[in-house]
C-alpha cells in the first residue's frame, strides 16, 4: 500500500553502499522507520530531501516487513541549525525526545507541528535556545497526556503567591502557604507564568513570550526536570547538549 505523507527526518543511518535506513516522524503514521533504496548517489535529489532534519514530502509504502520511501521532495531543510554547536545539538535532543514520545502508526500532528516550529525559530534565532528547549519539553509532555495541573494550589485553590512550589512527581503545584517541608522546587511567579502559557496556550502563541536570561534557564531547568521525570529516561543527546552550554 502507497501514501503520500509529509515528515521530518529524525535520524539516518547507511546501509550498505547504497541504501539507507531512516527514522521519519510523518504526518499520517507516526513515527516510521523506513528504508531508502538508491539513496546514495552523488546529486541524489532523493538523499538530500531524506537527510538528517530535513522537512519532505514523501511517497511511502509498506512491504510485508518493513516502510520503503520511494520518492522525496524537499520543502525545508533549517540550514540554520547547522551553524554552530549549540543550535545542532539542542535539535539533536528534541528530535530524540518525540522519538521517544511518538508512536507508530498514529498521527503525529501535533508532534510534528511542534517539532518543525522549534527548528524554524532555532534555526532563524527568532528566540533563545532555552526558550525553545522550555516550549517543547513541556508542550510535547502536554500532547503526551503528562499536562502537569498548572491552575492553582493544589490545596488551598490559591492562584498565585510571590513563590509557588512544584511537585514535579505529582505534576501539581503549592502556594507559599501550603508547600510544607517535602521535597518540592521552588519557582518564581514569573516562571509559573510561563509554565501556564505554554501548557494553556493556542498553539500559534506558545513561543511568544519574554523572559530574563537567568529566568528562562530556570524555566528550562524545570520543564527538563519534568518531562525526564515522566518518561524515567535520560538521553544522550541531552547530556551532550548541557557539555556544550557548559550546563553542569
Ligand atoms: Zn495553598
Amino acid at each position: 500500500m502507497r501514501t503520500n505523507t509529509d515528515g521530518l527526518i529524525l535520524k539516518e543511518q547507511n546501509i550498505g553502499e547504497k541504501d539507507k535506513l531512516v527514522t521519519v516522524l510523518t504526518r499520517h503514521n507516526g513515527l516510521l522507520r523506513a528504508f531508502v533504496r538508491g539513496a546514495k548517489g552523488i546529486n541524489n535529489r532523493k538523499n538530500s530531501a531524506t537527510g538528517m532534519f530535513c522537512y519532505s514530502r514523501l511517497s511511502v509504502y509498506k512491504t510485508k516487513n518493513s516502510y520503503i520511501i520511494d520518492e522525496a521532495q524537499p520543502v525545508e531543510v533549517f540550514f540554520g541549525l547547522r551553524e554552530d554547536l549549540r543550535k545542532i545539538s539542542l535539535a539533536q535532543y528534541l528530535s530524540q525526545l518525540i522519538q521517544s514520545l511518538a508512536n507508530e502508526e498514529e498521527p503525529s500532528e501535533e508532534y510534528l507541528r511542534l517539532l518543525l516550529n522549534s527548528f524554524y525559530f532555532l534555526s532563524k534565532d527568532k528566540y533563545p535556545p532555552e526558550q525553545i528547549k522550555a516550549v517543547t519539553e513541556l508542550r510535547a509532555a502536554c500532547i503526551a497526556g503528562y499536562m502537569p495541573s498548572l491552575v492553582a494550589c493544589e490545596k488551598c485553590g490559591e492562584y498565585e503567591t510571590t513563590v509557588m512550589y512544584m511537585d514535579l512527581e505529582n505534576g501539581v503545584l503549592y502556594c507559599e502557604n501550603c508547600a510544607g517541608s517535602s521535597a518540592l522546587f521552588p519557582l518564581e511567579i514569573g516562571i509559573v507564568r510561563a509554565l501556564r502559557h505554554i501548557a494553556f496556550s493556542d498553539f500559534e502563541k506558545i513561543y511568544s513570550f519574554k523572559m530574563q536570561e537567568s529566568a528562562l534557564d530556570d524555566l528550562a531547568y524545570i520543564t527538563e526536570k519534568y518531562i525526564l521525570s515522566k518518561l524515567q529516561q535520560n538521553f544522550k543527546t541531552l547530556d551532550f547538549y548541557r557539555d556544550v552550554c557548559g550546563i553542569q
